[in-house]
């Protein structure tokens, strides 16, 4: 060892580890330091308070405590290895059999026979005789220095192999935490949090919470010490968000939108066909607020599928246009950018305002024009997919970015975008996937967030169903019923990567029964997937988006955005494959028009809970903002989109979901301590600001334009 054990380090110098286990304790779960390991914290405790008597002790899943005295040991050998069995008994002189089928040379020369023990483990019964399989075994001196809560670690099997099961993990903190504590008595680990702070939430230092997660004396000691370890995770993560949004907000400039001119005026007086929801009012005024006064505007727009994002993306473009700057809209897909340009061209009307359309299919020839009017300003508002980034396309002064369905574009091509101007562009993100509060304050921190909760009036909400194949062919006439009133159907299959063979396959087989129950030349199908060819995949979509055919058959590439008013019936397939926001996602695309919409949600009659439980939800609310609570319930954060990469919810201690009240409080804290001191200059608050630095070192991507 080069010098004196710390948090910091290598784990391989502490006794018992070794460069082999060093190893594979960094490939297995990340742990290179003794401070790593000193956070690898244990998941579940054991009780270990009681004690059965062998007469009581009957087979099944839980694990129970015997107290006795092993009283002979025999090594039977077999034809491969060899099966250790020994008799245990206790004070009431019933016996227990206890036997080992692996690692028997180990076992028998660390088993303290004749000398009084405490055995734990799982009763099983075969052939009406009970035995308890590879307890474990301490001698009643050790049980009594362990904690009555015997903490259980995460490992995998290759640690396993090196002695660095959960047991051989606890036993190695204990030795670290006992060595440190030899060398640097009561406070062995460096505390992280000022005292101020400790006493605001009545929380003990670093080192005692980290001995009562490992070894708690009791159930409060555990809770204690685990709330001290999650507040301080939280409270790094808040100030380090708070602080970047801060920082951004007066340092970085913004193009200044300071007047509201005669395009918006006109436009909102002439041209607006229906009354602005509350909504779509609240977050316009909240837009021309961040854009007026030379600030940087990095906006997100929530807003369920059918909210009217549309209509707030325009008229902040036209903000931007009325203050000589120009505006670009970005789609995820041809067809949406389509759209897009096709449905703001018939909103402006004769406006004399300039829009164009970019996409990858644009022919050189008619690029040119665009190019220019761009460059030299004439153009006013660009809409387009991934094409817009080219490096060919050069503003004149561009002021303004919306990004609609914001998972779809990554962080790079964001920041290329940003280039595009002198003074960065204003950012509005719209997305329809609802994010939990919690969770937007957390992976959008550095986001102003706006939420669209209002749909338009006059929808009528959409009727869903559950049905069983069973039922198909009720729900084929139910659909024959809907074609005959003029409306038109989507059908949607699922689509997993790791089964896109047999999906494949589903999707054929059913589209081929469609064919046969909705023949031609009555009735026309159209059939999307992704292994078509983009071509190909458009011209089906427009085939049913202009009403030439009744019937879409897809895989769930029509998840984004498309709108077809007029059709008002979804049926999902294998509904119980697709995860809730899909879902929602799927069923925004019917109840887009004047009639009355349904979405059919088909499955196996088999379920289970989970599957169960999304179905119900569907059926029971089409609140975006309440699917996506039961979703984060259901699936946790880390699977939610867009969130997965962000890497901010690494958390090693908290959980975003059973802890959100501690979150907030943790937030309320941190914007606290920044308002009183931004930059965590003053001399009490070294400990947060090191904290800070940490954090930010540990995370490269935080600056991220999101
Ligand atoms: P999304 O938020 O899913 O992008 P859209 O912007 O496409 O929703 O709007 C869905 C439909 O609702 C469009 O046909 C749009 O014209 C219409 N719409 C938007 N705002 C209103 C409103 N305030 N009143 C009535 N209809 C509206
Ligand atoms: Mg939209």
């Amino acid at each position: 060892m080069p010098e004196p054990l710390s948090a910091a380090t290598p784990i391989e110098f502490l006794k018992g580890i070794g460069p082999k286990r060093a190893e594979a304790l960094a490939e297995d779960l990340g742990i290179r330091t003794c401070g790593d390991l000193l956070f690898h914290l244990p998941f579940r405790y054991e009780d270990r308070t009681k004690f059965h008597r062998v007469s009581e002790a009957v087979a099944g899943p839980v694990q129970l405590q015997l107290q006795g005295v092993i009283r002979s040991i025999n090594e039977v050998k077999q034809k491969r290895g060899s099966r250790l069995e020994a008799e245990f008994v206790d004070a009431h002189g019933d016996t227990m059999p206890l036997v080992w089928f692996k690692g028997v040379k180990w076992v028998v020369r660390n088993l303290p026979v004749g000398k009084p023990c405490v055995v734990w483990g799982r009763v099983s019964e075969f052939k009406g005789a009970r035995n308890m399989a590879h307890p474990e075994v301490m001698t009643v001196q050790d049980a009594k220095s362990a904690s009555a809560l015997h903490p259980v670690y995460g490992s995998t099997e290759r640690l396993g192999r090196f002695g660095l099961h959960s047991n051989g993990l606890g036993q190695a903190v204990k030795r670290l935490i006992g060595q440190l504590r030899d060398a640097c008595g009561p406070s062995w680990i460096e505390e992280t949090l000022p005292g101020e702070i400790l006493k605001l939430r009545g929380m003990p230092g670093l080192a005692s919470a980290l001995e009562h997660v490992h070894r708690p004396a009791d159930v409060n000691a555990e809770r204690l010490g685990r709330f001290r370890l999650k507040f301080e995770e939280f409270l790094f993560l808040q100030l380090l968000l708070v602080q970047h949004r801060n920082r951004q907000t007066v340092h970085q400039p913004g193009p200044i939108f300071s007047k509201v001119g005669e395009m918006f005026n006109r436009f909102y007086a002439e041209r607006i066909p229906f009354e602005l929801t509350g909504a779509q009012k609240r977050v316009v005024r909240e837009i021309r607020e961040d854009t007026r006064n030379g600030q940087h505007m990095n906006r997100l727009l929530q807003g369920d599928v059918g909210s009217g994002k549309t209509m707030v993306a325009l008229l902040t473009a036209l903000m931007a246009v009325d203050n000589g700057y120009q505006a670009c809209i970005m789609a995820p897909t041809e067809i949406l950018a389509q759209q897009h340009h096709a449905g703001f061209l018939e909103m402006l009307g004769d406006l004399p305002v300039k829009v164009a359309l970019l996409t990858g299919s644009v022919k050189k020839a008619d690029r040119k024009p665009i190019l220019a009017g761009l460059a030299d300003g004439t153009v006013h508002l660009l809409i387009g997919t991934h094409a817009v980034l080219e490096p060919a396309v050069v503003f004149h002064q561009l002021g303004l970015v919306v990004i609609d369905e914001q998972h779809r574009f990554g962080v790079a091509q964001r920041a290329r975008l940003w280039a595009k101007a002198t003074i960065p562009p204003h950012i509005l993100v719209m997305t329809a996937t609802p994010i939990p509060r919690t969770l937007s304050m957390t992976v959008y921190g550095d986001l102003d967030v706006s939420v669209i909760d209002e749909l338009p009036p006059g929808r009528k909400p959409i009727r869903t169903v559950h049905r069983t194949d069973a039922q198909r062919l009720g729900v084929f006439g139910f659909i024959r019923d809907q074609v005959a009133e003029g409306r038109q159907v989507y059908v949607v299959y699922p689509l997993i990567e790791e089964s896109a063979q047999l999906d494949y396959k589903d999707l054929m087989d059913g589209y081929e029964s469609l064919t046969r129950h909705f023949p031609p030349p009555e009735y026309r199908l159209s059939i999307v997937h992704g292994r078509m060819k983009a071509e190909d995949k458009d011209v089906e979509m427009r085939r049913f988006a202009d009403g030439v055919t009744q019937i879409m058959v897809a895989t769930t590439v029509i998840e984004v955005g498309v709108n077809v008013p007029n059709a008002s019936v979804m049926v999902i397939e294998s509904a119980e494959r697709f995860g809730l926001s899909q879902l929602h996602q799927l069923r925004g695309r019917v109840g887009r028009g004047a009639a009355q919409s349904f979405c059919i949600l088909m499955s196996d009659k088999e379920l289970g809970k989970e599957a169960r439980r999304r179905l119900e939800t569907m059926c029971r609310t089409q609140d975006g903002f309440e699917i996506a609570e039961v979703d984060l319930e259901l699936r946790g954060p880390g699977d939610l989109m867009g969130t997965k990469q962000s890497g901010v919810l690494d958390l090693k201690v908290a959980d975003l979901v059973k802890d959100r009240a501690l979150l907030e409080d943790a937030r309320d804290v941190a914007r606290r301590i920044l308002k009183q001191d931004p930059e965590l200059d003053r001399p009490s608050h070294g400990l947060l600001r090191a904290g800070v630095e940490r954090l930010r070192a540990s995370r490269p991507d935080w600056s991220r334009i999101s």
